[in-house]
C-alpha cells in the first residue's frame, strides 16, 4: 500500500507545471558523542508536493519552523533534499551535480528575507547587481554597467546611485537591489523567502506591488514563502498551508481564504485582522492551545492532533491524506470544515 506521501506526490504531477515538487523531504540528522552517531533526525520537510504553473505565484504560508523556508531552499539546491524530487520544466534537477546546475541557476534565482545581511557592504551596488553576469561568465550587447543601470531603473532605483553601497540606501532601497540582482540574469522563477518581513510596514506594500509588477513585466513565476497571511493573500495565486513539515491545504487564494477547510488554516485565518468593524464583530479568534511540537520528534498520524479542537480518536491512528475535496482545492484532515455538502463556517468560527 503507498503511504500518503507517495499519494500526494501521484496526485500533484501536472504537464503544465514550470516547478513540480513530488514528496519532497529534508531531514537533517542529530547526532550524538566523539563518534557522532546519528541519534534521530529533524523532519523540517516531510512529503511535500505541489506544482506551480508559468505565471503563477504560490504563497506557501505556516508558523516559523513549519519546513517553508527549507523547502524555498531546496527548490534552489541551495540544500540537497533528502527524498522526492523537483522538477523544473520537466527536467529532473534534484540532485543535478554543482557544474550541471550551474546554466539552471539563470533561470531560478532566491530573493533573501534580510536586505542588510545578503548584500556584501564592501560591494557597490554596480558590483552587486552585476555579479550574476561575472559568475555566469556573460557580456552583454551594450555593456554591464549599461545593463545593470537598466535593472536598477526597473526596480525604482536611481541609476546614477551605480557606486554607492548598500549602507548608503533605506531598507526598502537595499530589497529593491537584492531584487534587482535576482533579475540580472532574466529567470523564470524565483523564491522569496519572506520578502518583506524585515521591512518597516509602510513600505511593506511598495515592495509587494513592485514584485507583481514585475512579473507582469517580465513574464515571471514566484513562489512566495511568508507567515504574514496579508502579504500571501495580495499576491499569490494559489497558497499552500505547512504545518510541521507538510503541506495541510493548498487551493487557489479566493477558496482558502473564503472557506478554509483545515481547522489549522481556519486558526490561522482568524488572527488576520479585519478591516471592516460589521465583520470584524461576527469573528471569534481561535487560539491555538500550546506550541508547534518538534520536528525532531512530530505527533503521529495527524500532526496537528495536539492542537486541534476537532480532533478524535482516528486523528491519533491514521494520518490523513491531502485530497482534492474540491476543484483544485487539497485538503490533509479527517474532519474539516466547508467541505462540499457541509454547512458553510466563517473563517474564525470555532465549530466545536
Ligand atoms: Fe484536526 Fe483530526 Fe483534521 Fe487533524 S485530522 S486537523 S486532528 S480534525
Amino acid at each position: 500500500m503507498s503511504s500518503p506521501d507517495e499519494r500526494d506526490a501521484a496526485i500533484a504531477a501536472d504537464p503544465d507545471a514550470l516547478l513540480s515538487v513530488q514528496g519532497l523531504q529534508k531531514h537533517f540528522p542529530v547526532t550524538k558523542g566523539m563518534l557522532r552517531r546519528q541519534v534521530g533526525a529533524v523532519k523540517a520537510v516531510d512529503g511535500v508536493s505541489f506544482d506551480v504553473r508559468k505565471g503563477e505565484t504560490l504563497g506557501l504560508v505556516g508558523e516559523s519552523g513549519c519546513g517553508k523556508s527549507t523547502t524555498g531552499r531546496l527548490v534552489t539546491r541551495l540544500l540537497e533534499p533528502t527524498g522526492g524530487k523537483v522538477l523544473f520544466e520537466g527536467h529532473d534537477i534534484t540532485h543535478m551535480s554543482q557544474a550541471k546546475i550551474r546554466p539552471l541557476r539563470r533561470d531560478i534565482q532566491m530573493i533573501f528575507q534580510d536586505p542588510y545581511s545578503s548584500l556584501n557592504p564592501r560591494h557597490t551596488v554596480g558590483a552587486i547587481v552585476g555579479a550574476p553576469y561575472r559568475i555566469q561568465g556573460i557580456k552583454t550587447e551594450q555593456g554591464t554597467k549599461k545593463a545593470v543601470q537598466e535593472i536598477l531603473e526597473l526596480v525604482g532605483l536611481n541609476p546614477e546611485h551605480y557606486n554607492r553601497y548598500p549602507h548608503e540606501f533605506s531598507g526598502g532601497q537595499r530589497q529593491r537591489i537584492g531584487i534587482a540582482r535576482t533579475l540580472t540574469l532574466r529567470p523564470k522563477l524565483i523564491i522569496a523567502d519572506e520578502p518583506v518581513s524585515a521591512l518597516d510596514v509602510s513600505i511593506q506594500a511598495q515592495v509587494v506591488n513592485l514584485m507583481a509588477d514585475l512579473q507582469k513585466e517580465l513574464d515571471l513565476t514566484y513562489v512566495i514563502v511568508a507567515h504574514d497571511l496579508s502579504v500571501i493573500r495580495h499576491i499569490s495565486d494559489r497558497v499552500a498551508v505547512m504545518y510541521l513539515g507538510k503541506i495541510v491545504e493548498i487551493a487557489d487564494r479566493k477558496d482558502l481564504y473564503e472557506s478554509p477547510m483545515h481547522p489549522y488554516t481556519t486558526a490561522l485565518m482568524s488572527a488576520v485582522p479585519v478591516p471592516d468593524p460589521a465583520r470584524r464583530k461576527d469573528r471569534e479568534r481561535i487560539r491555538l492551545q500550546g506550541d508547534v511540537p518538534s520536528p525532531l520528534n512530530p505527533p503521529v498520524a495527524c500532526r496537528f492532533h495536539t492542537r486541534c479542537w476537532k480532533a478524535q480518536e482516528i486523528c491519533k491512528t491514521v494520518e490523513p491524506p491531502l485530497i482534492e475535496l474540491a476543484p483544485r482545492h487539497r485538503v490533509a484532515c479527517h474532519f474539516p470544515e466547508n467541505a462540499p455538502g457541509s454547512a458553510p463556517v466563517a473563517a474564525g468560527t470555532i465549530t466545536v
